[in-house]
C-alpha cells in the first residue's frame, strides 16, 4: 500500500525553502510555500531596471567554486550551462592605496604587512587554516586571540581586525570565534560565480520549476503564528486571519522570528533561540554612467579606521558587463550593523549624503553627477555572530515539537552564512522530514 503523501507547509521561499520544496516535492509531498514577498530568492533576490537584462542583488552576492551543494544543484536542474565563473580583482587598504590581494603573489606584494617575518606568518598560518579540516578546538577560542598568538600581532591588525570590526563591529569584534574564520579561509575561491541574468533569474526559474512540478507557492503570503493543534496538526495563521492545517512545517526565517512565531515552543528552545546574536545589513546600489574604478577592481576591503563610512565598496560592473545593465555602472556600498544602529533610520538620500562624498578617495575625479540612480537595501537579520564554543548553541533542525522544523542561516555553522549551505541545509531538513 503506498502512504498518502504528507502535507507540507514551507514558511519563506529563499534558497532554503525553495531547496527543501525541491526535495519534497520530489518524493511525492503535497508542499506549500507561504512567502511574505511577491517574488522567490530571500536574501539572495535581487531587482531590475526597465533598460537592464539582468537584475542585480539587492545584497551583493556571488557563489565560490567550492559551493558545491548550489552547483551540485544545479547541475541537478540541467542548468548549469547558465552559471559563469570570472576572475575579477579584490583589494585591500593600506595607506590611502588599494592593493590586488586574490592570489599569492598578490599577498606576497601587499606593503601592509611589511617584508619579512610576519609575511611568513601569514602565509604560514593561511596555509594551515586551508589544509586543516580540525575545526573544532578552534571554535573554543576567539579568532583575535588565536590570530595574535600565532600569525602575530602585526598580522592580525593589519589583515584580521579591520575585518573583524567591520563586519561585527567594535561590541563583538573581540568575541568571533576562530572557528568563523578558519570556515572562510578554508572554503573560500578567488574564482566567483553568478548565474546568467542574476540570482533573481535562478530563483525565479527554480521557483517556476517547483511549480510546474505541483508546489504550491504563494506569494504576498506572510505567516504570523503556528500553533500545533493537540492531534499532532499545525495550523498556519496568515496575516490575513485566515488558517490552514498541515501535518509538517518547515520555517526558514531568523530565530527571533521563528520564537515570536511560534510560542508553543518549550522554553528551552525559545531561550536558545532568542540568545543567538546576529548582524543587520545596510546596502546602497548605486547606478552610475562612469565607471568608477580606474584599475577596473571588483571588491575593495575597507577598514573604518581609514575613515570610511561603510565596510565594503564593490563595483558590479567589473565582475559583469555593464552591457548586462543597460550600460549602466553599478556599485554597492555596504555595511554590517547592529540593528539599533542610526543607519536604518535614514533616508536614501541621508546615505547617499554620508557615503558619496567617499567615491572620490576610490576615484578622484568622481562626480556626484555620475549617479544615475541609488537604492537601499536593509535587513536586520543578515549575518550569524558565532561566539566561543558557539556549536553548542546551535539549535536542532528538528525542533522539540514532532513535526515543525528550522532551517536558517544560525544553523550552517561552522560555516559563514551563504546560499550555498542554505541549500545543504533546506535539502537536510527536508531528508529529515521525509524520514519522520
Ligand atoms: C549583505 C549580504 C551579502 C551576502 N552575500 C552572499 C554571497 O555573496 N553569496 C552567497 O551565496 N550568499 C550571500 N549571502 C547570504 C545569503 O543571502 C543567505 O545565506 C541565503 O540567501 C539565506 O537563504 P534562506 O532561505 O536561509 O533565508 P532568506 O533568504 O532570508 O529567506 C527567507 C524568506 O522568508 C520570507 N519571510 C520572512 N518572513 C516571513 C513570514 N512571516 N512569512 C512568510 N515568509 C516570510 C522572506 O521574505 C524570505 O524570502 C549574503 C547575505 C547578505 C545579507
Amino acid at each position: 500500500m503506498t502512504k498518502a503523501p504528507k502535507n507540507i507547509a514551507i514558511v519563506g521561499a529563499g534558497i532554503g525553502g525553495l531547496s527543501a520544496a525541491w526535495d519534497l516535492v520530489r518524493a511525492g509531498q503535497k508542499v506549500t510555500i507561504f512567502e511574505a514577498a511577491d517574488h522567490a530568492g530571500g536574501l539572495a533576490g535581487g531587482f531590475k531596471e526597465p533598460n537592464w537584462d539582468w537584475s542585480v542583488e539587492r545584497f551583493y552576492h556571488h557563489w565560490f567554486a567550492s559551493d558545491k551543494h548550489m552547483l551540485g544543484l544545479i547541475r541537478e536542474l540541467g542548468w548549469q550551462d547558465e552559471v559563469i565563473f570570472p576572475t575579477p580583482v579584490s583589494v585591500m587598504y593600506h595607506k590611502d592605496k588599494f592593493f590586488p590581494f586574490d592570489s599569492i603573489l598578490a599577498a606576497l606584494l601587499y606593503p601592509g604587512l611589511g617584508w619579512g617575518v610576519n609575511k611568513i606568518r601569514f602565509g604560514l598560518v593561511g596555509m594551515y587554516l586551508r589544509l586543516t579540516n580540525n575545526w573544532k578546538p578552534l571554535e573554543e577560542t576567539t579568532t583575535e586571540a588565536w590570530m595574535r598568538k600565532w600569525a602575530g600581532d602585526r598580522v592580525f591588525e593589519s589583515m584580521w581586525q579591520p575585518m573583524l570590526m567591520g563586519k561585527f563591529g567594535e561590541k563583538w569584534a573581540g568575541k568571533v570565534n576562530m572557528a568563523w574564520l578558519w570556515a572562510r579561509l578554508h572554503s573560500r575561491t578567488t574564482q566567483l560565480g553568478t548565474f546568467k541574468g542574476g540570482f533573481q533569474a535562478f530563483a525565479d526559474k527554480f521557483a517556476d520549476k517547483l511549480r510546474e512540478l505541483g508546489v504550491d507557492l504563494r506569494f504576498n503570503a506572510r505567516v504570523g503564528k503556528i500553533e500545533a493543534e493537540p492531534d499532532g496538526w499545525f495550523a498556519i495563521g496568515l496575516a490575513d486571519g485566515l488558517s490552514e492545517v498541515f501535518d509538517q512545517v518547515l520555517v526558514t526565517l531568523s530565530p527571533g522570528t521563528l520564537a515570536r512565531m511560534a510560542p508553543v515552543l518549550p522554553e528551552d528552545y525559545l531561550k536558545g533561540l532568542m540568545e543567538l546574536k546576529s548582524m543587520g545589513a545596510v546596502v546602497m546600489t548605486v547606478a552610475l554612467d562612469h565607471k568608477l574604478s580606474p584599475e577596473g577592481y571588483y571588491w575593495y576591503n575597507i577598514p573604518k579606521q581609514a575613515g570610511f563610512p561603510f565596510l565594503s565598496l564593490v563595483e558590479h560592473t567589473n565582475f559583469l558587463k555593464p552591457e548586462y545593465f543597460g550600460g549602466d555602472h553599478i556599485i554597492y556600498i555596504g555595511d554590517y550593523l547592529e540593528v539599533d544602529h542610526p543607519n536604518f533610520n535614514k533616508t536614501d538620500d541621508e546615505l547617499a549624503d554620508e557615503f558619496l562624498p567617499h567615491l572620490t578617495r576610490i576615484n578622484p575625479k568622481f562626480e556626484r553627477n555620475w549617479v544615475k540612480k541609488i537604492w537601499v537595501s536593509k535587513t536586520a537579520y543578515a549575518q550569524p555572530i558565532p561566539l566561543v564554543n558557539h556549536s553548542r548553541n546551535i539549535p536542532a533542525i528538528q525542533t522539540p515539537i514532532r513535526g515543525l522544523y528550522f532551517a536558517s542561516m544560525s544553523q550552517v555553522y561552522p560555516w559563514d552564512r551563504g546560499t550555498n549551505y542554505a541549500v545543504e541545509i533546506g535539502r537536510r531538513a527536508a531528508g529529515m522530514m521525509l524520514e519522520a
